[in-house]
């Protein structure tokens, strides 16, 4: 992958947070308080751990899309209006930040959108790309066409839908899984996830939005404690705002920064590495995750892991979970990812074959486990998207649709002429409605808490009990399912109040 790694050598005064925090072993540093030295760039899988952990500002890590050059990224600021007050500004041009800005200018507000990266074209994370579209959060047609969201008006045509994919599972420690397909269902499509965010963001520019790429924001600006009034970049000015939204993704720091309570109740920080494969001769027709306890035999940290497999592409991802940020591995994540692809026992039972993952195509992100917060509001300020949910797992389609009720909730406010807290609550209430929010917990106690907390036999014995659940079709909206699975397991959770805490959310 074509990551860049910048410093800003003046700002460097050797602290060796970057040397700390990267998961890929890229900085090195001969003694406390040296400059350390990149040594390793090749192997930087973009996760933007070191830019974001730099207490002084002194790096940049430009994760360029395939063919874009050095020279090719934007100053930063360009396109933005130093001297404007923008009705809204938003931090961050993923999926929740593209819905703000495409619903905004629905609603006829000036919005500015600021991006780290230098285009739309590479997102800022990989992921499977399956997209769920829970009814709660939009209206939908889904054919052969392509996908339509109706509410906002945005269609993915047929030619961005890689394919299909039709059945979900959880996997334990010793492979055991939740119950296969059901087969009249029609499953989820299924996008390269940096077409997906690529083809938002030309949306959103069609309808009239500002979008500045290689654009860090770096705090948001308050007058005298009260609401936000701007954010802060690294362009050399403030970006001017009536009302903001912070849509950066899972570790929502500037939010927090700013007094919106996201990061109380911390877990775990993770290291993802992901690759896309070429597809299986026989793929296997599912997508699913799969999760380790700590193993401190081999001190291995406790893990999760994400597969697919479909006609177009096979996906593999694993990370470790850790308490802190500084990495606990003494070898890159990526190499235990081409390692657990050849050897695992659950892979190769899973896929039907060993998969090779050339280290060279891994691409990675940082994920941060937290419990949900009370709010996601502060004073002038919304935080969508991943910035408020458990793990960076609220999924593209519902992250849209939390930006979008964000501009929704904005505009309200901007009408009223009251972007206080108060005024702005009516988002928590909204977002907090969509069924896939409410389950987050659920899946961050069997996905994140469960294998951070428990050893290999009682992660075990939880896995043995999710053997009855479809997953596949409780995800397709079958609510009747986790109805039927708690019937089912009332007894075992009578009795087992030290694996009840991760079965109910
Ligand atoms: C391993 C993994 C697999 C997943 N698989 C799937 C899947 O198959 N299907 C699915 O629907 N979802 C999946 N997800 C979840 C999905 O990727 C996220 O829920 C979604 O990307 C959230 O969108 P977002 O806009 O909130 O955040 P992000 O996509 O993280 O976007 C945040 C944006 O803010 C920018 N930003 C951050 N800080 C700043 C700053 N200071 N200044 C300027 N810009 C900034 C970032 O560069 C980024 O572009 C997966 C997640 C993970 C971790």
């Amino acid at each position: 992958m074509d990551n860049v790694i910048v410093r800003d050598e003046a700002r460097c005064d050797g602290c060796g947070a970057c040397v700390r925090n990267c998961p890929q072993l890229v900085y090195e540093q001969a003694t406390a308080k040296t400059v350390p030295t990149i040594a390793a760039p090749a192997r930087c899988f973009g996760c933007l751990a070191c830019e974001e952990d730099c207490p002084h500002g002194a790096l940049r890590v430009h994760r360029l899309p395939r063919g874009m050059s050095r020279d090719a990224v934007p100053a930063p600021g360009t396109g933005l209006d130093g001297e404007r007050t923008y009705d809204l500004v938003v931090v961050g041009a993923g999926p929740a930040g593209l819905g703000a800005a495409i619903r905004a200018r629905m609603l006829g507000l000036s919005v500015a959108v600021l991006e780290r990266l230098p285009s739309p074209e590479r997102s800022h994370h990989p992921d499977g790309g399956l997209l769920f579209v829970p009814p709660d959060a939009y209206r939908s047609t889904d054919g052969p066409d392509g996908l339509h969201l109706q509410d906002i008006d945005v269609a993915f045509p047929k030619e961005l839908i890689r394919e299909r994919l039709h059945d979900f599972v959880f996997m334990g420690p010793r492979g055991q899984s939740t119950r296969a397909r059901d087969h009249d269902w029609k499953g989820f499509p299924l996008v390269s996830k940096d077409a997906f965010v690529e083809h938002l963001a030309r949306r959103a520019l069609e309808r009239g939005a500002t979008i500045a790429y290689n654009t860090r924001a770096t705090g948001f600006e308050h007058e005298d404690g009260g609401p936000v009034t701007g954010v802060e970049t690294d362009a050399g000015f403030t970006v001017h705002a009536r009302v903001a939204i912070s849509a950066e993704g899972v570790t929502g720091r500037l939010a927090a920064k700013a007094g919106v309570p996201l990061n109380e109740r911390a877990l775990c920080w993770a290291y993802a590495a992901e690759a896309d494969l070429p597809p299986l001769a026989r793929p296997t027709d599912e997508a699913g995750f799969f999760v380790d306890a700590a193993d401190p035999d081999k001190r291995l940290p406790a893990g999760v892991g994400y597969w697919s497999s479909g006609p177009t592409v096979t996906h593999l991802a694993w990370g470790p979970m850790q308490k802190g940020k500084a990495r606990v591995l003494a070898r890159p994540v990526s190499e235990l990812l081409v390692e657990l692809a050849a050897k695992d026992p659950r892979v190769r039972a899973r896929l039907g074959e060993p998969a090779t993952v050339d280290p060279a195509a891994i691409d990675g992100c940082r994920v941060f486990g937290r419990r949900m917060p009370k709010t996601s509001v502060g004073d002038g300020l919304i935080a969508a998207g991943d910035a408020f949910t458990t793990c960076g797992m609220m999924t593209n389609i519902v992250a849209l649709r939390a930006g979008d009720l964000a501009a929704q909730v904005a505009a309200g406010a901007l009408h009223r002429n009251d972007v206080s807290i108060a005024s702005l609550r009516a988002y928590d209430a909204r977002v907090r409605k969509i069924q896939m929010i409410k389950g987050m917990g659920w899946m961050h106690n069997l996905l994140i808490q469960a294998p951070f907390e428990l050893r290999a036999e009682k992660l075990n014995e939880l896995y043995d009990r999710l053997r009855t659940l479809r997953l596949g079709k409780m995800m397709g909206g079958g609510v009747a399912e986790v109805l039927f699975f708690y019937l089912r397991n009332t007894f075992f959770l009578m009795r087992r109040k030290d694996l009840r805490p991760y079965l109910v959310p």
